[in-house]
Parts: structure tokens; C-alpha cells; sequence
């Protein structure tokens, strides 16, 4: 078992912070494996929540505009396709259609999932329409992710302290509609102040459910672990959930589901935690959707050097990425920002420890993904089944020879889809 030091700080204590909104955003147009379609012309005036881009079909979808202004041109961000909005402050929204919720039925509860863009906002971003769409399976079991074990990350751990009734209203709805017999929120132990919280809410809403603690070990937050750990179930790779009786959805996704229901408001927002090692502060605060890092660095990292944006990590330490271009946006499976102090790299050879082993919550061997990456052996990848890897970086916080062995993880994923 691997335990990092806890780094969450005290302001995960403090009230919601707040940034200014942006002045040009770039909203992403690949929420998952398919690329959205815009609806709106270069030059178009949309209001917030307006649609901006959607997909037909199977995997209908749509994207919604989350500041109101004026739509720019599609951009190349990372390779990857961006519609620009002009921010005109206004914040002038389209009212949404509110819903009868004594009337909803479960198609329509997928179509509106759909249709307010609601997707997973653990990482993952698969949308949760899809989720739902399990057939005829029933279940049992409604696993609400709590577990937020990355260090300095803690947007979720303040969504359940400041919006604990929302989540148990939202969570109540669903186990209502799809006849589930226990909600269980997953926390880990270091946040059981949290508990009392949410069992009173749950109490409220009268939800049949409860709290479930995890160990403070890392990583918690893997659909099939989290699975194993709150039901003793283990579920194999490529198994639904759902066929086993069990849907987990992440805290943010539940509240995405609650605006959409309950306030009839597509995802255009999400709570995210900003950290600035150098001067040890950081906050939480909502962001719109398509807020660029540059932005988020003039406003909260204060930066001093004219290139700002870079040098920062888009996620947690362990399991985010280092940015390469400044308009780089938040998107709706961003929890954070960091910027981290520079340190210094001191890669050697593999000594054949195990220790990357010994912690992969996959059970996977790591050290077989760096040297045949390095080799192009692609063949070989697939032997050690590198798709399976969940990116959780354990591995590479315990490698004693500093080998950066995610990275290599992601371009031997690259190599394998090519
Ligand atoms: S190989 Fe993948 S899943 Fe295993 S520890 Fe490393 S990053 Fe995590
Ligand atoms: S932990 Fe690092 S040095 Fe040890 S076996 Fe894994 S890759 Fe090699």
C-alpha cells in the first residue's frame, strides 16, 4: 500500500473563493472519443447555457456556452479542437425549461443527461447518459466517489461540505427512479468530519443509504477498486458495473445531475482547487468551463514571467499533466491547478526494485512499459496489457531511480493507437 503525505492545506477549510470570470474562453469541442459539431457561426451572439456544439445519434450530446458573448473561431489547442467565446460580461442566460420530476421517466432522465452535457467529473469524462444506459440490469447499489486522494486537491471535499443536501436531493431522485436499494458515499478516513455532514443529509432527503470510509491509502478513487472496497465485490476488467448490480458516479457528476434536474442548468461550471506551492496558498473556487490556465495564472498565480501559463500541472501531482500551451482550458474533469516549485531530475537506470510493482493497484509491471515504450515494442505492450494502466503515477512516485514512468506510459499508449 502506498500512503503520500497528506497536502491538502488549510484551505480546504476556507469558504469558496472567487476569480474573475474570463475575457475569451475556449470551450473544448472533444468531450470523450467523438468531436461535437458547432451550431453557432464565427460572430454569433450566445447566451450562457445556450447550446453551442452537439453530437446525433447513439451518442447524442451537447456542449452549451458557459459565459454569454460572442463565438470566435475554432482553434487547435494540444491538437485538439476549441470554440473561443468573446466574454461581454453580461452573464445574460438562457432560461432552461424546468422539469416536472414527479413526471420523469428513466429515458428521460438519460435524454436530459444528454442533453444538459453532463458528464463524469473525475477525469474520465464519460458521459454519463451512457452511464445510465444499462438496460435492463437492476441496482443494488449507487456508489457516490468521495475519494479524492490526490494531494493538494480538494474541490470535492468542498462541494460535500457546502452542498451536502444537493448531493443527497440529486442522489435521492435517482435511487426513486431507478429503484436502488442503498446509496453509499465513499470518503476517505482523513475527511471523516465530512461524515456526520453527510448522513445528515442523507437522513433528510431520506435516502437509503451511507457513508463508507476508505483508507487514506493511494490510489482510492479507480472505478473497480472503489467497487471492491465498498462491496467486497470484485468485478473484472471490461465487466459493467451495472450488469453486476453496481453505478458509481463521481460527487461532481451527482452535483452536475442535481443543476440539471433541480435547477435546470446545463454543465457550465465546476468547482476546482488552485495551489501555488512557491507561495503556499491556494483556493477553491467555480470556474466556467473553457477558462484558459493564463487566465487562472494572471488572476490567482500572480506569474512574473511574460510566458505565464506554462509551468504549471493540470490535475493533481500524481495523475495531471504539465500544460504546454497557455490557453489550455478548465474543463468539466478538471479538479485543479497547481504550480509547483521546479525540481530537479535525477533519472537512472532500472535497478529492478519491484517497488513500481509492488504499489500498482492494476498489478501491472510498470518498469515493462518504460523499456518497451523506449523500443517501440508495441507487441510487447499489449502483452503486459499497458490499456489497462489507470495513470494513478504510484508507480512512479516510488521508482528510486526517478524513471518517469507515466509519461512513458502515455506515449506507449500513443504508440499503440497508431
Ligand atoms: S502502471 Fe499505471 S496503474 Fe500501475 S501504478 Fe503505474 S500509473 Fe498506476
Ligand atoms: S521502481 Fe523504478 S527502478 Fe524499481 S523496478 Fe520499477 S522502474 Fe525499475
Amino acid at each position: 500500500m502506498l500512503y503520500i503525505p497528506n497536502a491538502k492545506g488549510s484551505y480546504k477549510d476556507q469558504d469558496i473563493g472567487e476569480i474573475p470570470s474570463p475575457e475569451l474562453l475556449y470551450v473544448p469541442l472533444a468531450p470523450y472519443k467523438w468531436e461535437l459539431v458547432c451550431v453557432l457561426q464565427k460572430g454569433d451572439r450566445v447566451l450562457r447555457n445556450q447550446v453551442l456544439a452537439q453530437s446525433t445519434g447513439d451518442s447524442a450530446f451537447c456542449l452549451h456556452a458557459s459565459v454569454s458573448g460572442l463565438v470566435g473561431e475554432v482553434v487547435d489547442i494540444d491538437g485538439y479542437p476549441h470554440i473561443e467565446i468573446y466574454n461581454d460580461f453580461k452573464n445574460e442566460r438562457l432560461v432552461c425549461e424546468p422539469m416536472d420530476l414527479s413526471r420523469v421517466d428513466r429515458a428521460a432522465f438519460i435524454s436530459r443527461l444528454a442533453a444538459y452535457g453532463i458528464e463524469g467529473s473525475g477525469g474520465a469524462r464519460f458521459p454519463t447518459s451512457l452511464k445510465y444506459s444499462f438496460g435492463a440490469h437492476s441496482i443494488e447499489t449507487l456508489i457516490i466517489n468521495g475519494a479524492e486522494c490526490e494531494p493538494y486537491l480538494s474541490a470535492d471535499y468542498v462541494l460535500m461540505k457546502f452542498y451536502s443536501d444537493a448531493l443527497a436531493e440529486a442522489a435521492a431522485f435517482i435511487q426513486r427512479l431507478f429503484e436502488i436499494k442503498q446509496v453509499v458515499i465513499a470518503i476517505e478516513r482523513q475527511h471523516k468530519k465530512l461524515r456526520p455532514i453527510l448522513e445528515q443529509s442523507l437522513l433528510r432527503h431520506q435516502v437509503q443509504g451511507r457513508v463508507h470510509l476508505l483508507p487514506d491509502s493511494y490510489p482510492q478513487g479507480g472505478e473497480l477498486q472503489l467497487i471492491k472496497s465498498v462491496t467486497s465485490k470484485v468485478i473484472s476488467k471490461g465487466t459493467l458495473p451495472a450488469s453486476q448490480g453496481i453505478l458509481m458516479n463521481n460527487v461532481g457528476t451527482l452535483y452536475a445531475i442535481y443543476t440539471a434536474f433541480f435547477e435546470a442548468r446545463p454543465y457550465t461550471e465546476r468547482l476546482v482547487t488552485l495551489y501555488d506551492e512557491l507561495n503556499d496558498k491556494g483556493m477553491n473556487c467555480w470556474v466556467p468551463i473553457g477558462t484558459p490556465i493564463s487566465h487562472l495564472a494572471n488572476a490567482f498565480f500572480k506569474p512574473t514571467i511574460s510566458n505565464y501559463g506554462l509551468g504549471y500541472i493540470l490535475g493533481g501531482p500524481m495523475m495531471g499533466r504539465p500544460i504546454s500551451d497557455s490557453r489550455t482550458p478548465m474543463n468539466k474533469g478538471t479538479a485543479g491547478l497547481l504550480r509547483m516549485k521546479e525540481r530537479k531530475s535525477n533519472i537512472s537506470n532500472c535497478i529492478g526494485c519491484g517497488y513500481c510493482a509492488d504499489v500498482c493497484p492494476q498489478h501491472l509491471l510498470p518498469w515493462e512499459f518504460s523499456r518497451n515504450t523506449s523500443e517501440g515494442r508495441t507487441d510487447k505492450l499489449a502483452v503486459f496489457n499497458l490499456m489497462d494502466c489507470i495513470e494513478c503515477g504510484a508507480c512512479a512516485f516510488v521508482c528510486p531511480s526517478e524513471i518517469p514512468l507515466v509519461q512513458d506510459i502515455r506515449r506507449g499508449k500513443i504508440l499503440m493507437k497508431n
